[in-house]
């Protein structure tokens, strides 16, 4: 797990720092709710946003304070106080965690809702399965931990790296103000990742409460905009069973949907993929009392 944590944490500087945004139009295929996205992603972005300017000013307060406290102190005090103090006083990983799980459980209510409708009108949306409720709960504390340590290490980083170069406090504090970990790209690429992760889990969701749905098609919008992955476009109308797993060509990583948290944000970030539906013609001619007593039994069955 250690491991896995570090190497997310890499591969998501890697893809912060490209600093490059995401342009959502005629990249994401269509989906419903699909409008509802760059809404979404800018009420995201805005709470992730404020919550990485409170986190920088935790550290940029700590280190005037600390400086101000007396002259002898040095930068290599500062880093032995932040891992010992101030590593274990910083809320965001609490707060964002938090946060997340809020955002995610009314996003997904909201396109499932739509999802639901978009495939039989007679099974409307009435409840997150145990299984997405969990889902939910899990991903945001996984989220909140994996960003929390990922802004952690740059500090130790910036910090080991002004002290091995004799740098000033000054240069600290600007170098502090101008973190990747605390910009904006990282809320926006944050946001637009999670806000598409949301979708597709949605999808996943709606599938698995639609009786007339029996498999899941991976689509890929085919636009070059986004430098799509090669091994994503080859994905394009793979159908397997709405509880079986999509294999990805090349890493060979398995998902439930694209974005699945599982895989590794090399897969993940800046990825647009979506689902669609596989609908059974005479599921969904049944009567919708027997489509609803189908779905009942699909929302016990999904615990975990
Ligand atoms: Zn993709």
């Amino acid at each position: 797990m250690v491991e896995k944590i570090v190497s997310l944490i890499k591969s998501i500087d890697d893809y912060v720092q490209k600093a490059e945004q995401d342009d959502l139009t005629d990249t994401v295929p269509e989906f419903p709710g699909l409008e509802e996205v760059p809404e979404l992603v800018e009420l995201f972005e805005k709470t992730i946003a404020k919550l990485l300017r409170r986190q920088r000013k935790l550290y940029l307060d700590a280190l005037k304070d600390f400086i101000a406290k007396d002259d002898s102190e040095t930068l290599a005090a500062y880093l032995v106080y932040i891992q010992q103090n101030l590593f274990a006083v910083d809320e965001f990983e609490e707060q964002f965690g938090e946060a997340a799980a809020e955002f995610l459980q009314t996003t997904i209510e909201k396109l499932v809702e739509k999802m639901m409708e978009s495939i039989d009108r007679d099974v409307a949306f009435e409840v997150l399965s145990v299984r997405a409720m969990t889902w939910i709960e899990e991903w945001s504390r996984d989220l909140a931990r994996i960003m929390q340590l990922s802004t952690h290490t740059a500090v130790e980083k910036l910090l080991t790296t002004a002290i091995e170069e004799g740098q000033s406090i000054a240069d600290v504090e600007m170098a502090m103000k101008d973190l990747p970990a605390f910009n904006r790209n990282r809320a926006g690429t944050t946001a637009i990742t999670e806000v598409l992760t949301a979708s597709s889990h949605a999808q996943h969701e709606s599938y698995a409460q639609s009786p007339a749905v029996t498999g899941k098609k991976w689509k890929h919008s085919g636009g070059k905009k986004n430098n799509p992955r090669e091994n994503h476009v080859a994905l394009d109308g793979t159908v397997v069973g709405v509880d079986e797993l999509f294999t990805i060509p090349g890493s060979m990583e398995i998902c439930a949907y694209p974005r699945d948290p599982s895989l590794p944000a090399s897969e993940r970030v800046h990825c647009h993929c979506a689902l669609g539906p596989v609908v059974d013609e005479e599921i969904l001619g049944l009567s919708a009392e027997e489509k609803r007593r189908i779905r009942d039994e699909a929302l016990a069955s999904l615990v975990a």
